[in-house]
């Protein structure tokens, strides 16, 4: 069985996940999308709230499981004994960023290794922290995410 885990924030899920993990799920019998669970980074949405939208936007993929970890996500890939983590690349923006963290990622655990999917056209401008943003300031926000995220997002103003 092949399978990956896609990892992120997800505060909140967008379209630009939703077609990473719609892709992924052509490719891969088993795709887990993992919150990572981070103390120490400011989050919109509260963990149990994105984990509940993950669960509700993605119910019709049945190659998903909604999990989280806290912690390194290498420690996270071994628990579960997979060797693929899957990111998603926007803009030249994503890849210096993804770059060094899959460098160090390998260098910590070279049993492990990182592929990325390229975004497609559409949503190659969407992140969870424009939508955010955007979003309070009363921008319509429905190309961009799915319907119970635009609830969510209307429920936070
Ligand atoms: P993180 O805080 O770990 O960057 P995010 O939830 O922002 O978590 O993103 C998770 C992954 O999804 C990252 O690899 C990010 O580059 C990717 N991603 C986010 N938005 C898009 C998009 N619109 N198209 C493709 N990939 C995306």
């Amino acid at each position: 069985m092949r399978s990956i885990i896609y990892p992120g924030s997800f505060d909140p899920i967008t379209n630009g996940h939703l077609d990473i993990i719609s892709r992924a799920c052509k490719s891969f019998d088993r795709v887990i999308v993992a919150l990572a669970n981070n103390p120490n980074k400011q989050a919109t949405f509260s963990a149990q709230k994105r984990l509940e939208l993950l669960k509700v936007c993605t119910k019709d993929f049945k190659q998903v499981e909604i999990d989280s970890f806290e912690g390194l996500l290498v420690n996270y890939a071994r628990s579960k004994n997979i060797q693929t983590v899957l990111r998603g690349l926007r803009a030249v923006s994503d890849f210096e960023y993804e770059f060094m963290m899959a460098n160090m990622n390998r260098k910590i655990a070279s049993d492990i290794e990182t592929i990325f999917m390229m975004t497609n056209e559409t949503n190659f401008y969407v992140s969870s922290k424009l939508v955010r943003e955007v979003a309070q300031l009363g921008g319509d926000m429905s190309a961009l995410v799915p319907k119970p995220v635009l609830d969510a997002l209307a429920f936070d103003k």
